[in-house]
């Protein structure tokens, strides 16, 4: 093959990984230009380390997420408005132009802010933020109803359709709601949440998450139970929001006001620097390992073993060795970012987003508070192909699992005390990477059971087409989420859009309370007709007869339109039953 027939090959390869990569992505300009430095940037980076390491991502062991940001700048950021708002800048304005200003400083920070890192933004208490802003800056909510519901709509429109993050995408923004401690707050989460049910069919951003506590909505009684049921017919209808069980064993002991979601799933929480909860923090970085990789090692080099606490202390062998690696490039990656200038994060120099002082202080003072987590995925296909049987056919399976994921979280705790930095546990999403890995180990290993299906399940959980009802996935997966600190959700798949069903949704989040889930999703397919805006489960539209369907799904954390996906996650999306 001539040097440029493989110039023409490769850039084939480079424009269907970009089609696959980013298929959601808007093409533009901008967008194009920086894919295809996107791409360089990470082969160059991939170079640039030792080939032990590299390798491990290149032969599908592990996934370095954001591998472009690797040496310049962090993941996410969970933000706390009202201590950087510049109130002074508008007492003198009218009740119109404040209200117009609050929006447009909320929109420039998320546009400036969402190109300087390589993930999410959040919100810790936005309910309370906005209600906060507006008393200071003495605005009458009765006498700008109108024009407050007004804004909320528009800001909604705009993080699902603004795709100026990389020339490209949308933001990733979450609003972390629910705990609205006065009058105003609950307004304006009641505001928020009825603009989101009542906007359009396709607007699927950002992403709300409702924050459950007791004594605060949970029950009948309390002030924001009426919240906590309109957020839940939102769900019935949008699939947002989520919910954020603040009772379960992992949160209950943290003020719930500091707790929060930041993206799809990443929690951040404790930290060894005393900045205890979200505000000001985020995650710097995180790496998935492929479990289903290791129990097929395990399973090629010791076929005769059956025993399960035998395969138990091989597997985690072979995790320990990989862990040990994995660590080493987040430390690496760390100290890199760390080697910044400030010049790099103008808009963390203006706004002062992060816990410590971002202009006097080290960048090291400051990215310390921020969490490396260990990520997973298979869990499933792991066990599967170390015991033969799923995790949950039997106790001893089971026990089996838990364990391990016990052991992976202990091994997180050890380098904490060993780095003296937050590392953590992360029970990571499907995203590209539930795809990536199976192919490569098709690649790799003999034909396999698992193989049958195009991806790897999400996390520790349950395989999507494991039809159990709702209260028993909750069971099994609900003391999961107790180990994984970096993050974790459990999803209920519906056959239906559950609508107006909200008793029956607020039985599912008192059962996953019950079980110590610590953040829980609804999903249900949802096919909207393009040409007359009617919503259900179709191919042909029951009212005009048309066959252009978008189809909108959860399959990694976001809700995303199906044309999108990318093929592993249309073949799990394919393979899912209802609980
Ligand atoms: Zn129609």
């Amino acid at each position: 093959m001539s040097v440029q027939q493989i110039n023409v090959l490769k850039g084939l390869i480079i424009l269907k990984q970009l089609k696959n990569d980013n298929a959601a992505n808007r093409a533009s300009y901008v967008g194009y230009v920086y894919n295809i430095g996107e791409s360089k940037h990470k082969e160059d980076i991939l170079n640039s380390l030792p080939k032990e390491w590299s390798n491990l991502h290149r032969n599908g062991y592990i996934h370095i997420h954001d591998l472009d940001a690797y040496d310049l700048t962090y993941n996410c950021l969970t933000i706390d408005l009202t201590k950087i708002f510049p109130y002074q800048n508008y007492l003198d304005y009218n009740d119109f132009n404040k209200l117009i200003a609050i929006f447009s400083y909320i929109k420039e920070l998320l546009t400036n802010l969402g190109n300087e890192q390589s993930g999410g933004m959040a919100f810790v208490n936005f309910d309370n933020e906005i209600a906060l802003i507006l008393d200071k800056l003495n605005i009458d909510i009765n006498k700008n109803d109108r024009l407050i519901r007004s804004l909320i709509l528009d800001f909604i429109i705009w993080c699902n359709n603004n795709h100026t993050r990389m020339g490209q995408t949308s933001y990733y923004i979450t609003l972390n709601v629910g705990l609205a401690s006065n009058d105003n707050a609950r307004y304006i989460c009641k505001v928020l949440l009825e603009e989101f049910y009542n906007s359009s069919e396709t607007i699927i951003k950002p992403n709300i998450v409702f924050k459950v506590k007791t004594k605060i909505n949970l029950e009948k009684d309390t002030k924001n139970h009426n919240l906590l049921e309109l957020a839940l017919k939102c769900t019935s209808k949008k699939m947002i929001p989520t919910y954020l069980l603040c009772d379960c064993k992992e949160d209950k002991e943290f003020d719930p006001y500091k707790l929060s979601i930041m993206g799809c799933r990443t929690r951040v929480v404790s930290d060894i620097f005393g900045s205890i909860g979200a505000v000001g923090r985020g995650n710097i970085c995180n790496i998935s390992i492929n479990l289903p990789r290791l129990a097929l090692e395990v399973k090629r080099e010791n076929n005769n073993i059956l025993d399960n606490k035998k395969l138990e202390k091989l597997f985690i062998c072979k995790w320990d060795t990989l862990a040990t690696l994995v660590k080493d490039i987040l430390l690496d990656r760390f100290y890199k970012l760390c080697k910044n200038t400030k010049d790099n994060f103008p808009t963390n120099m203006s706004y002062q987003l992060w816990c410590e002082d971002f202009v006097s202080k080290d960048l090291f003072d400051i990215f310390k508070h921020g969490t490396l987590s260990i990520g997973f995925i298979g869990l499933s296909e792991a066990i599967e192909v170390l015991t033969k049987k799923k995790y949950y056919s039997d106790k001893e399976n089971y026990n089996l699992a838990i364990s391990i994921i016990k052991h992976m979280r202990k091994y997180c705790d050890e380098l904490i005390k060993k780095y003296n930095l937050n590392f953590s546990l992360l029970a990571t999403s499907g995203e590209l990477i539930s795809g990536r890995f199976i192919e490569y180990d098709k690649r790799e290993f003999a034909e396999q059971k698992i193989f049958k299906k195009d991806y790897y399940t999400n996390s520790f959980h349950v395989d999507v087409d494991s039809n159990f009802p709702g209260f028993k996935k909750l069971e099994i997966e609900g003391p999961f989420h107790e180990y994984c600190n970096g993050g974790s959700i459990s999803y209920l798949e519906l056959g239906e859009a559950p609508l107006a069903n909200i008793e029956g949704l607020l039985e599912y989040v008192n059962i996953a309370i019950k079980n110590n889930v610590h953040y829980l999703g609804f999903n249900f397919p949802k096919d909207i007709c393009k040409k007359c805006g009617n919503s259900g489960i179709f191919d042909i539209c029951p009212i005009c007869g048309s066959t252009d369907i978008t189809r909108i799904r959860r399959v990694s954390g976001y809700l995303e339109i199906l044309d999108g996906f990318t093929a592993g996650k249309k073949a799990e999306e394919k393979n899912r039953r209802s609980n």
